[in-house]
């Protein structure tokens, strides 16, 4: 059958046969579409991992912490 690669396009011939390993590349037209497109993937999934802190949330945790702290000076004297 033939496919398109999903990076470049580039259309190329692709024969599945019955308990036969999909080449390495799949569903790209060569290791280097491949590596490309992991590239990218990687690098989203980079960003999303690592998201902007809540600077809400941080600031009531902030409180909190400093709350905390208030009391046990206030008691401590
Ligand atoms: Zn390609």
């Amino acid at each position: 059958m033939k496919l398109k690669c999903s990076l470049c396009g580039t259309p190329y011939e692709f024969v599945y046969k019955k308990e036969e390993t999909l080449p390495t590349h799949f569903p790209f037209c060569s290791n280097r579409c491949k590596a490309i497109d992991l590239g990218k993937w990687l690098n989203e999934e980079y960003r999303i991992s690592t998201p902007l802190p809540d600077a809400e949330e941080l600031t009531d945790i902030q409180r909190q912490v400093l709350d905390e702290l208030k009391e046990k000076s206030e008691k401590s004297y």
